[in-house]
């Protein structure tokens, strides 16, 4: 007699198990219930076709009932949702539509996967928050966004999901702002490779707020919203993508008696089996065992589910296939950069107490003399005795996927640093190196454990100790500039031979280059010369990924657009010089722009290209530094181009570059549009890089009190007064042709249609730019307006302050 097979969830683990089962067993009857309107649909590829990168919906279906059907003979359901299992008599209870049916099996596999996190929040429900994971909340944004009706957009969330939607809307124009609880994006990496993505962000336009959650969502329309983090910060927008996790979907699982653990996850054993007979679970509704820690872990990923569901497949079939753990090698794209990771990284290691070393090392990702190679970094993980691999992290732009492919494989089989450093790899200069990142990887860790080269790292650096300890900083004196370990000596590594004196033997030498290779020369040559010695892996690059930015997006205020187009072709100078420092790591392209600026005669510009993630952050403060003119610096494919221009700016502008950094205006009426004009200027200013101060005195304060009325202890003069006041921003007039407010009402349909933002979104922008909003309080007290009247964020300050403020600015505008 034929079996009958049922199958709940028709995506990764569900369809793939269905799949599976025919190919074994011909005669089977297997039927498959989704409770969804889709099965087997790309739901990897959902932000992709939101961003407009899939154009094609159709795309995303890769099976429809009927094909799934005609290839497999299976009996495809859906809009049926399991709500129940009966263990003991083998039965199902399916509602479909309005009505509720049993079915019996002799095999059950469960594949429900997990559905997003919403927290119970005030305002999650409101209709501009959105979640995804199917084709229909995919068909819910996209209409949405290509609607126009979303400007802005929040992203709660910096996971896989978050990222992509971030990038997604990005790319479909919006202003994005990223918002992690986490003081890190991505966290299956550490934090010091995740850094490097903060930038990236930054640099791609997305506003990123770490350790910072969100409190609640206000309702200020129809399509828009308040995002209330628990900072107090108030971020306007028209769309929210809520990414903060998934939950097993195992409600009906758990009313049934199948055991599941902590997180709601079902618990299974090595053949995906149940605590029930006959019962199966695969996917991410399953806990699973950590390939390295044997801990029981919860990792949803799509190649994990579609294993399971076919090794779920094969013991009913009667072949005895065993599920062997999840390692979570799991890849991300971030606009030009990939993340990658693969077994164990550092914060579970702790967390665990598994003992491990690490190690840094930065390449390319193929021989850096042929065009268009990236940097690449590695942070490994591995056993301190026997060197085997515990887990492996790789970031840049090109070449990601297949290092950590191998580092996954190597990971898998058992190997150790030294069979990395011996792997025999396809190279070829398009391609790769001759030694492979993968096998510098293996080198470096091979010295470290055979104790050629003691290490130190980036951690340490806070408690080195000046009497027993020497920073060495082994690099050229131009870098050391640029950037240094506080109380390092320079020697360059080039020198170290003659210089060998100058060093104290008494003492243990800490040494460092950029990337960990020179710093390595010097180990060799001073532990030879009877040096105690250690070297910071990674080198300085990995040291200044460590550190905690502070993320105030102050840098990219010298970048004018996010992108750029072909920096070199919109030139305005033909004939100025372009230096190619693709595929140099830092400080090579820092290098070569000193030597080309030192050539140059003043206000002479010279653009430079690179490919160095560094790079970004350098140039500008090595153009501070060296008292040169950054004039432009964009991104586009991975490739920076940044234009220099010989000597200060004073040589174009004759006010001093800090003064020419700050404004001060007065606002002393209360009229709607002289306030749009102070706003506008305002933020236009500090978009630029300009610190602005406006300081509100008489009329001009009832521009910053609270729209709501604020009941305060006032004298009988003070609420009159109160009362006779415009109270908040929605109330001012047009200065001119107010006609009774149906002046103000026309001008302010004339900007919506012509997308200029409303007077109290300007004063928001403002206060998010960092413009400081400062009441005058002889004004205040005259005018009987009280603190707590006053909208968040404003400062206080009498005329001194302000005088201050003028005294050290270039402008000074009174409207
Ligand atoms: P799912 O694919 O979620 O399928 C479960 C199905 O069961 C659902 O369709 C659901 O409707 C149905 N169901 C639930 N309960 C019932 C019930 N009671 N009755 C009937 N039907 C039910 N993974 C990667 O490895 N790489 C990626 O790049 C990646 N990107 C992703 C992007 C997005 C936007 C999303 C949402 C996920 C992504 N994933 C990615 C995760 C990956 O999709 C999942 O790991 C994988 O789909 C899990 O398969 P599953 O069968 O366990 O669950």
């Amino acid at each position: 007699m034929s079996k009958k097979i049922l199958i709940v969830g028709g995506v990764a683990g569900g369809a793939s198990c269905a799949a599976r089962m025919r190919r074994l067993d011909e005669s089977a009857e297997i039927v498959m219930f989704e409770k969804g309107e889709y099965i087997s649909f790309a739901n990897c590829g959902l932000p992709y076709y939101i961003g407009d990168t899939i154009k094609d919906r159709e795309n995303l279906i890769i099976q429809t009932p009927q094909k799934f059907k005609d290839r497999f003979k299976v009996d495809v359901r859906t809009n049926a949702e399991v709500i129940s299992i009966n263990p003991v008599e083998k039965t199902i209870s399916v509602r479909n539509g309005g009505s509720t049916y049993h079915e019996h099996y002799d095999a059950l596999v469960l594949s429900p996967g997990t559905s997003p996190i919403r927290p119970p929040l005030r305002g999650i429900d409101s209709p501009v928050v959105f979640t995804l994971r199917n084709i229909p909340d995919t068909d819910r944004i996209r209409p949405y966004v290509d609607s126009k009706q979303a400007r802005r957009a929040v992203v709660i969330g910096g996971g896989f999901i978050g990222l992509e939607m971030a990038e997604s809307l990005r790319h479909r124009g919006l202003e994005v702002t990223l918002v992690e609880m986490l003081d890190q994006v991505f966290t299956p990496a550490d934090k010091e490779m995740a850094s490097v993505l903060h930038q990236h962000l930054i640099m791609n336009g997305v506003r990123l707020i770490l350790g910072d959650g969100v409190k609640e969502i206000l309702p200020t329309g129809d399509t828009s919203a308040e995002v209330f983090l628990m900072s107090g910060e108030r971020i306007p927008t028209e769309l929210v993508i809520l990414s903060i996790g998934v939950k097993p979907d195992t409600e009906f699982v758990k009313k049934s008696g199948i055991a599941v653990g902590e997180r709601g996850t079902i618990v299974v054993d090595q053949h995906m089996r149940t605590d029930k007979p006959d019962i199966y679970a695969v996917g991410d509704a399953v806990e699973v065992v950590d390939f390295i820690s044997g801990k029981k872990v919860h990792v949803p990923l799509a190649g994990p589910a579609n294993r399971q569901g076919s090794i779920a497949a094969d013991n009913i079939a009667g072949i005895h296939t065993v599920y062997k753990n999840t390692q979570g090698t799991a890849i991300c794209k971030i606009f030009d950069l990939t993340v990658a990771v693969t077994g164990l990284n550092e914060k579970n290691a702790k967390k665990w107490g598994i003992s491990y070393i690490k190690s840094y090392t930065h390449g390319s990702s193929h021989a850096s003399y042929y065009p268009g190679s990236f940097p690449l970094s590695i942070k490994i993980l591995f056993e301190p005795k026997t060197g085997k691999l515990l887990g492996a992290q790789v970031i840049g732009k090109d070449g990601i996927d297949k290092r950590i492919d191998v580092f996954a494989t190597a990971l898998r089989h058992g190997l150790t640093v030294y069979d990395l450093a011996e792997l025999e790899l396809a190279y070829a200069p398009p391609y790769g190196s001759a030694k492979d990142p993968v096998n510098i990887a293996g080198f470096v860790a091979q010295n470290i454990l055979e104790g050629r080269m003691p290490v130190f790292y980036a951690e340490d650096v806070a408690s080195i100790d000046g009497s027993r300890q020497q920073l060495l900083d082994v690099r050229t004196k131009t870098e050391y500039e640029q950037g240094a370990l506080e109380n390092a000596v320079c020697i360059p590594v080039d020198e170290l031979r003659s210089r060998i004196g100058e060093l104290n033997k008494e003492k243990e030498i800490l040494t460092y280059c950029q990337v960990g290779l020179r710093g390595y020369l010097a180990t060799r040559m001073l532990m030879q010369q009877g040096f105690r010695v250690k070297n910071l892996s990674g080198g300085y690059k990995t040291y200044s990924n460590a550190q905690t930015v502070n993320y105030d997006h102050s840098y990219m205020k010298n970048v004018p657009e996010a992108s750029c187009s072909s920096p070199t072709s919109d030139s305005k100078d033909a004939n100025r010089r372009v230096i190619d420092a693709c595929g140099l790591q830092c400080p090579g392209p820092i290098m070569q722009l000193k030597k080309a600026m030192d050539k140059a005669s003043d206000g002479e510009a010279v653009e430079i290209r690179a490919t160095d993630q560094g790079f970004a952050a350098d140039v500008p403060s090595w153009c501070v530094r060296t008292d040169n003119t950054l004039v432009s610096l964009c991104q586009k494919d991975g490739v920076y181009s940044a234009v220099i221009k010989k000597g200060k700016p004073n040589d174009v502008c004759t006010v001093p570059q800090t003064l020419r950094d700050k404004k001060t205006m007065v606002i002393f009426s209360n009229d709607f549009d002289r306030m749009m004009a102070a706003f506008i200027i305002a933020n236009g200013a500090a978009s630029m890089g300009s610190e602005v101060t406006l300081f509100f005195t008489f009329w001009g304060l009832n521009m910053l009190r609270k729209d709501a009325y604020v009941n305060v202890k006032k004298s009988i003069a003070e609420r009159m007064f109160g009362m006779m006041m415009p109270r908040g921003a929605k109330k001012t007039k047009l200065s001119k042709m107010n006609m009774g407010g149906m002046g103000t009402m026309m001008m302010q349909m004339e900007m919506k249609k012509k997308n200029v933002y409303p007077l109290s979104e300007l004063i928001d922008q403002a206060r998010q730019s960092g413009v400081k909003l400062i009441a005058c309080t002889m004004s205040m007290d005259i005018m009987g307006i009280k603190k707590e009247e006053l909208i968040d964020g404003v400062e206080f300050g009498g005329v001194a302050y302000y005088l201050e403020k003028a005294d050290n600015a270039g402008y000074n505008i009174f409207i």
